[in-house]
């Protein structure tokens, strides 16, 4: 048996309070899975900023490690699918929230979970793009099936400095689309501009008390706030144009009215990128190896150290990260 470190939240059932820390784990600590795997790389999420604070009931099990993005390699593999020695990558699946996550110098998880680590990416870019990026991509593929072609109008990215907005800026404006950035750091605009951003706004014009109906400006957006902000975007939205909603940055709630659906023909689509099914993520990591601008990825990312994750994911939720974070752990 032996020993490794990982990042442990342990609840005080008592004070329903949670304390996070890093620990030594050992093997028996391991929750069930048929694949072993050295975790090389991770990544600190939005999920994983809720995780490490507690400000939303993310983790549903105690003690938890968290981290819910990982690439490592394979030590030991009872499943036909992966052997001692292969790269592999895994987003979600609960792994952070309910399944012992990838803040951890080892881990055991489901062979089903995992994907070999695409051949385009190394470790370090899978990890840039990390669920959110792949969420970015799962958004633009929403849009794409809705037949929102470049050259159609205006695109919206909200949360545009974050991990997702910073990835979905790159895809879109790569794939010829005019992109609006909307975002609270405008003084990022030259960042967000470096990524294909053509215009920026200030994200204050779209948290007001959303109008049932307000000026069509974009044909889609990719909304990675909610609340108000999503509200307004719908009442925003060209005739049949459509939004793909995946985060809640600004709020869970949807305070807004039906008329964007009845009488422009809106369309909302929700985005999962935890529980999507394998072919769905084969087919958004193919088409993230294709479309995305590596020098835009690497102008997204920086690199954290093993020890610096905690303080990370507290940044992350106070809004203090731009793009994307690298976690290097083994
Ligand atoms: P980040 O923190 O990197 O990005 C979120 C961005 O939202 C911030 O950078 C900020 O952008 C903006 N923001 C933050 N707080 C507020 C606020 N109160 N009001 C308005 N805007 C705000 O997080 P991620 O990119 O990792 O995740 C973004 C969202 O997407 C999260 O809610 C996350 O939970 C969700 N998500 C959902 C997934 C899914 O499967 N559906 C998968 C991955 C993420 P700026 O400074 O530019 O304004």
């Amino acid at each position: 048996m032996s020993s490794f470190k990982a990042v442990v939240i342990r609840q005080n059932e008592a004070a329903a309070t949670q304390s996070v820390g890093f620990e030594s784990l050992d093997d028996a600590d391991l929750m069930e899975g048929d694949v072993t795997v050295r975790v090389e790389r991770s990544t600190v999420n939005y999920k994983d900023g809720l995780a490490v604070t507690g400000r939303a009931p993310v983790v549903r099990r105690f003690p938890m490690v968290p981290g819910v993005d990982a690439v490592g390699t394979v030590e030991t593999s009872e499943s036909a699918l992966f052997a001692p020695g292969d790269r592999v990558l895994l987003n979600g699946w609960g792994v952070g929230e309910t399944h012992l996550g990838a803040f951890a110098e080892r881990a055991r998880w489901k062979s089903d979970w995992l994907l070999p680590l695409p051949s385009g990416f190394s470790p370090d870019e899978a990890m840039a793009i990390g669920t959110a990026g792949y969420t970015a991509m799962l958004a633009v593929l929403a849009l794409e099936r809705h037949d929102i072609k470049p050259g159609a109008g205006p695109v919206l990215v909200t949360g545009a400095a974050g991990g997702v907005g910073s990835i979905a800026i790159a895809l879109l404006a790569g794939l010829g689309h005019h992109v609006v950035a909307s975002t609270g750091r405008t003084e990022e605009a030259d960042y967000l501009k470096s990524l294909g951003a053509a215009e920026v706004i200030d994200r204050a014009s779209l948290t007001g008390p959303p109008k049932p109906l307000a000026r069509e400006r974009w044909v889609g957006a990719i909304d990675a706030v909610g609340g108000a902000t999503l509200a307004n975007i719908l009442s925003m939205i060209r005739y049949d144009g459509a939004v793909a909603a995946c985060g809640m940055a600004g709020g869970l709630d949807l305070p807004g009215s039906v008329a964007p659906f009845i009488l422009r023909g809106v369309t909302l689509y929700g985005i999962d990128s935890v529980y999507a099914p394998k072919p769905v993520r084969l087919a958004a990591w193919e088409r993230l190896d294709r479309d995305l601008d590596r020098a835009k990825l690497a102008r997204a990312m920086r690199r954290v150290p093993f020890d610096g994750v905690i303080e990370a994911a507290r940044d992350i939720v106070d809004g203090k990260v731009r793009g994307r974070l690298v976690v290097e752990i083994g």
